[in-house]
Order: C-alpha cells, then sequence, then structure tokens
C-alpha cells in the first residue's frame, strides 16, 4: 500500500487524537464516583426496604394496641355492672352473692393482665417508632450521599464530555484528509492492537511495540520508497517515517 509521506504523518497525528479519545473514555469509565454511585444505591434500597418493613411493624403494633385497650375495656365494664349490682343490693342469695363477688375478683385479675399486656405492647410500639425515626433518618442520609455522588459524576462526565467533543472535532479535520484506504487499515489495525494503529519509527524503534530493529532491518525500511507504507514486522502497525526517524 502506498501513502503519501505526509498522509501517513498526519496518521501519527490522528493516532494521538485517538488516544486522547481512549484516555477520555477510560477516565470516564473509570470515575470512583460510579463505584461510590453502585454502593450508595445498594444502601439506599436496602434502607427503603428496611423502613417500609419498620412502618409496618409499627403500624402492626399500634393494632395490637387498640385491640389490647379494647380487651381492658369490656372487662372494665363488666366488673363495673358487676359492681353496680353488688351495690344495688337486689341480689340476696348468699350463694349468688359469693358467685358474683368471686366474679368481680377474676374480672380484677384479668384486668391486670390485660392492662400488662397493652404496656408491653406500649413499649414495643415505642421501639418500633425510634426504629422507623432512626431508619428514616438514615435514609435521607443515603439520599443526600447518593445524589452528592451523582452530581460529581455528572461535572466529571460535562467536563469530559466537554473536551471530548473538542477532541473530535479536531480529528474530524485530520481525518478529513487522509485516504479513506489508509484510514481503513489503521483502524482495522486499532482495533486488533490494543487502540493504538499507527506507530512512529525513533531511534531504530517501532513506538507501538518498542522493538528495537537490527541494522539490516532498519536498512531494508531506509530502502523503501518514502510513499511506500511500512508495517512493523513484530506488531505488523503501520510504521511512519518521519524527519526525526534517522533514515
Ligand atoms: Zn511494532
Amino acid at each position: 500500500m502506498n501513502a503519501a509521506p505526509a498522509d501517513q504523518i498526519r496518521l501519527l497525528d490522528l493516532q494521538a487524537i485517538d488516544s486522547k479519545l481512549d484516555q477520555l473514555a477510560h477516565r470516564r469509565r473509570g470515575l470512583p464516583e460510579h463505584a461510590e454511585i453502585e454502593k450508595a444505591t445498594a444502601d439506599h434500597t436496602a434502607l427503603k426496604d428496611l423502613v417500609v418493613a419498620a412502618e409496618a411493624q409499627k403500624g402492626d403494633t399500634a393494632r395490637e394496641l387498640t385491640k389490647a385497650e379494647q380487651d381492658v375495656e369490656q372487662v372494665r365494664a363488666r366488673a363495673a355492672r358487676n359492681q353496680q349490682r353488688l351495690d344495688s343490693g337486689a341480689i340476696t342469695s348468699p350463694k349468688d352473692l359469693e358467685n358474683l363477688q368471686h366474679e368481680i375478683g377474676s374480672l380484677a385479675k384479668r384486668q391486670g393482665d390485660l392492662e400488662e399486656v397493652v404496656l408491653e405492647i406500649m413499649e414495643r410500639q415505642e421501639s418500633a417508632k425510634t426504629r422507623v425515626e432512626e431508619l428514616s433518618a438514615r435514609l435521607e442520609h443515603s439520599t443526600i450521599v447518593l445524589t452528592e455522588a451523582e452530581g460529581r459524576r455528572d461535572a466529571a462526565f460535562a467536563e469530559i464530555d466537554g473536551e471530548a467533543d473538542k477532541v473530535k472535532r479536531d480529528r474530524e479535520t485530520v481525518a478529513a484528509v487522509i485516504p479513506a484506504d489508509l484510514l481503513k487499515v489503521y483502524a482495522k489495525l486499532r482495533e486488533t492492537q490494543g487502540g493504538v494503529g499507527a506507530a512512529r519509527l525513533y531511534q531504530r524503534r517501532c513506538e507501538g511495540c518498542r522493538t528495537e530493529f537490527s541494522i539490516t532491518e532498519l536498512n531494508a525500511i531506509k530502502a523503501e520508497p518514502a510513499d511506500k507504507v511500512v508495517r512493523c514486522e513484530n506488531c505488523s502497525r503501520i510504521l511512519v517515517r518521519t524527519a526525526d526517524s534517522g533514515v
């Protein structure tokens, strides 16, 4: 393949631009914010689930409490009715009186037990409330952490993308004047050779793979016409001879 020496040198400019774009893309992918956001998102999701569970528990204890308070009220009302009957003097049979007194005693004991239950539920309800508050505060904090990391990432994206847009415009200008067939070979080599398709020959070395050529190899390269597109024998990249190549 042949190409004017000036076009071959332009290929080196293009390579520098493409490497710059690759670096920018690498920087974009490698931002520390990505890991931060991933972690913050996981924390946020986990906390949201915990808040939902704690809220449900709080709701459960509230319902339990209502039920237990109703139980106490029922027992208390029945005891009051019995007491009223007792006080009214309407019951005269000693056996009935004894039964009634016995029942009043049982109800008092039952009311005491139920009130214990109410207290126990109130305690659980209190801890459920505290837990909801604590988790909600942590959820709020995790939202801030996440939003803040996303903000930093977006700012970094904007900076990188702005720079990349500028470099891409330079690339268009440079690529526009390079022959299509040369560009095609370069692009293919870039794909297979880790992003580097064209390398300068400098101080007897291929700057693509750092191979140092022997005098014989160097003489063979020198002997090629200036418009011949030379390829590195080691890495097969386009080897560009420039004024300071020493050939
Ligand atoms: Zn090479």
